[in-house]
């Protein structure tokens, strides 16, 4: 299929859950490599926070959450859980360094035109061919939920 994640990109340890595979495409892998960097917070104007460490929940397994045929199970897909060993769950409501890290990634991501979705607390872009939409309303609802939780960025394959 792709790669397989190591242990750090640009420094920044990766660590996985129990069931990620760490298999991703070398799409997703390049696009990773320019957004994961200990220094990503940096552009939002001189941020004392540091990447160290991020947790990735998932990447290609089977899983039955992530469809067939959908980005995961190409590779092209790629779930964060934790920042500086800091679940998004729990703390990004009300830790500065979880909310700063998060929100710094997500804005990386949306500056590479290869990233397709990039959801997160931050909020779910999606790219329709040349526009990057904010989804929002009912029809999104289920999405945006399910992303207070984590970083969810994919490539189209
Ligand atoms: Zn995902």
């Amino acid at each position: 299929m792709g790669t397989k994640l190591g242990t750090s990109i640009n420094g920044v340890i990766l660590e996985f859950s129990s069931v990620s595979d760490c298999e991703i495409s070398e799409k997703m892998l390049s696009v990773m490599s320019g957004i994961i960097k200990p220094d990503v917070a940096s552009a939002n104007g001189g941020v004392a926070y540091q990447l160290t460490s991020v947790h990735i929940s998932s990447t290609s397994e089977p899983y039955f959450a992530h469809k067939e045929g959908g980005p995961h199970r190409s590779g092209n897909a790629v779930d964060i859980s934790k920042v500086n060993n800091k679940p998004i769950t729990t703390l990004y409501a009300n830790d500065e360094e979880v909310q700063i890290l998060c929100d710094a990634l997500q804005v990386a991501a949306s500056e590479d035109s290869r990233t397709w979705e990039n959801f997160g607390p931050l909020g779910c872009f999606k790219t329709y061919g040349e526009n990057r939409i904010l989804l929002s309303g009912e029809k999104n609802a289920g999405v945006i939920s399910m992303h207070k939780t984590h970083l969810h960025f994919s490539v189209k394959a």
